[in-house]
């Protein structure tokens, strides 16, 4: 494979190492979890990663790229990505998340072994360490109980052009703030009626830095450690910390955390110099979020989708969810081109949905079979062919790839055509058939189109055509008729009927959550298109396996509905980009 193009990410890992940053006795006495701390330590030169989502949803297109940035820079330079499930917001977390995440790495080609350890963590595991080191804080002088309300607190924060105040409680002294603190862990105290602050500056021009809340009390279960807690650590206050003890070298995120650097190096340094983290300590680097038009991908609005039921839940082949993705056909190596396609930015920008379909032509184009579906079934009787005979016609079953093999399927007196292929009075340019025309059937024959049918709607039921006897692809008389147009078809005897699913952009606006808008106004309300469609007889509609329907795109079959018996195939994408035109 070829080398992952340079990045700004890259070349700080590269500096890093060639500096030797984090070589020497990094991890002696390292308070961080067993697994890093005695299992057999690699290489402390080594750089670590992490990707830490919440699971409170499933993984989205936006965290395929941090997956892809983080695992990828471990494995390019030989280190290790942590899998850490950031769990330290009970109400919102639920297992069946943790699952639904630790799947869709899997199954992005990822996993955490490393150097003969699974590096796989909650953040939950370190709620005991991070309530020491509040105390720590507190007994230093650099953290303090504050008995403001939420409300209060926000209204004495200052803004952008003016300083917060400072809350009456600020000074008070250290061991009163250590027993409120004991007391809010002790559970004697109701949801909200005080908070541990970081002591730092009401007057920071850096709002982060205005005495950051680091515990608030919430008397919620939560689905690792139960009732063990009811404190629990902002994310703000936890994330730093458990970079620190997991060891990480390299903490990337996205660029609205670059605001609050300051106060992650501000408390690890300070736990540092308390001893109870070592140094070198791991440094923050933000990179641009990937955005892609036509989607949303904040989980708080695709969860209202699934709730509100614009969508069939969280794989809905519609969602920018891996899940959803997958089930529309997305492959992982489609994904990771998109990734590394859009590379690691400093400033924000938009990336075109085309360009994850265009990912996915490229991954597929080379590798899926070419098979034959008629979407739309318009019968055609070919009148001089005697009933009951049929022949087969033959195929590659990829045009570059002879390796792969050839498909064969019966012709017949009764075909099935896309019914856009038949128009009674052609518009100008029109090189498909009508009557009077000729055109070829795809790897079959030259026809010559006599009539049509219609119901007494005036809707055209069937087509009558001709077929020309020497003229089978193939055979040497193939050349001797030119036509202009070429159309495909299947044996209506032979065909299998298939219900298809034309899915297209689930909005309308390119950019439907931008600003404050409603994102739901902009839903497209043409998404999916089922059609009963007919697919060449010995197509495998297996869950999961994709193809290349001629003319139409690439298909998969539906994980979850579709079976040989009765086969479902979803449309992943068209064969060229056609949105707007
Ligand atoms: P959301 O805002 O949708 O809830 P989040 O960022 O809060 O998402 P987390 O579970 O905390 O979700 O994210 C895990 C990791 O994935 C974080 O490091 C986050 O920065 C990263 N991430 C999330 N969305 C994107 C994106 N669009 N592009 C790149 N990285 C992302
Ligand atoms: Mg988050
Ligand atoms: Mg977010």
């Amino acid at each position: 494979a070829p080398a992952p193009a340079t990045n700004f990410l890259r070349h700080i890992v590269e500096a890093d190492l060639a500096s030797g940053r984090y070589a020497g006795k990094r991890w002696a006495g390292h308070p961080g979890p067993a697994s890093v701390q005695n299992g057999a330590p690699p290489d402390p030169a080594r750089i670590r990663t992490r990707f830490p989502p919440e699971p409170n949803g499933y993984l989205h297109i936006g965290h395929a790229k941090s997956i892809s940035l983080n695992f990828g820079l471990a494995r390019d330079y030989g280190g290790v990505c942590h899998m850490r499930l950031d769990d330290t917001n009970p109400e919102k977390e639920e297992r069946r998340y943790v699952d639904g995440i630790v799947d869709a790495v899997h199954w992005l080609g990822y996993d955490w072994k490393a150097y003969g350890t699974e590096h796989y963590y909650h953040a939950s595991d370190y709620f005991g360490f991070m309530y020491e080191a509040a105390e720590a804080l507190v007994q230093a002088g650099l953290a303090y109980v504050d008995e403001q309300s939420a409300e209060e607190m926000r209204a004495t924060r200052g803004t952008l052009t003016e300083p917060g105040a400072n809350s009456a409680w600020r000074d008070r002294p250290v061991g009163e703030s250590l027993q409120r603190l004991r007391d809010m862990r002790a559970g004697k105290l109701p949801d909200g009626a005080m908070a541990l602050r970081a002591k730092i500056d009401m007057a920071s021009p850096n709002i982060n830095l205005r005495d950051p809340v680091l515990y608030r009390i919430r008397h919620a279960e939560h689905h690792r450690t139960g009732n063990t807690w009811c404190i629990y650590p902002m994310y703000t206050y936890a994330h730093p910390i458990e970079d620190a003890l997991e060891g990480i070298t390299h903490s990337i995120c996205t660029l609205e955390f670059e605001d609050q650097r300051p106060f992650y190096d501000w408390l690890l340094n300070n736990l540092a110099d308390l001893g109870l983290l070592a140094r070198p300590l791991p440094r923050q680097h933000e990179f641009a979020r990937l955005n892609l038009t036509y989607i949303v991908t904040s989980k708080r609005k695709l969860l209202q989708l699934v709730k509100e039921g614009h969508v069939d839940g969280w794989d809905d082949p519609r969602m920018p969810t891996l899940v959803g993705l997958r089930r529309r056909g997305y492959t992982p190596e489609a994904i990771q081109l998109l990734c590394e396609r859009t590379g690691a930015s400093k400033s924000d920008s938009w990336i075109d949905y085309g360009l994850l379909e265009q990912s996915l032509r490229d991954d597929l184009d080379p590798r899926a079979p070419r098979a034959v579906a008629v979407l739309r079934p318009l019968k055609l009787v070919i009148t001089n062919y005697p009933e009951g005979q049929s022949e087969e016609c033959s195929a590659p079953r990829h045009p570059h790839h002879e390796e792969m093999g050839r498909r064969s399927f019966p012709f017949g007196r009764e075909l099935w055509i896309e019914a856009d292929d038949f128009a009674e009075t052609p518009p100008k340019g029109f090189f498909r058939l009508y009557p009077g025309n000729q055109v070829r059937l795809k790897y079959g024959y030259v026809i010559r189109c006599t009539g049509c049918t219609k119901d007494a709607d005036g809707k055209v039921v069937e087509v009558q055509a001709e077929y020309l006897p020497d003229t089978k692809s193939g055979t040497p008389g193939a050349d001797s008729v030119k036509v202009k147009g070429n159309i495909t078809w299947l044996s209506a005897a032979a065909a299998v009927p298939a219900e298809v699913r034309l899915y297209d952009r689930l909005f309308t606006d390119p950019q439907p959550a931008a600003g404050d808008k409603d994102f739901l106004a902009f839903l497209n309300p043409n998404s999916v298109e089922v059609v009963q469609a007919f697919v060449e007889p010995g197509t495998d509609a297996s869950p999961g396996v994709s193809y290349q329907f001629e003319r139409f795109g690439y298909f998969v079959a539906d994980r979850e509905l579709s079976t040989p018996a009765a086969p479902v195939f979803n449309r992943t994408t068209t064969l060229r980009d056609s949105w707007g035109k």
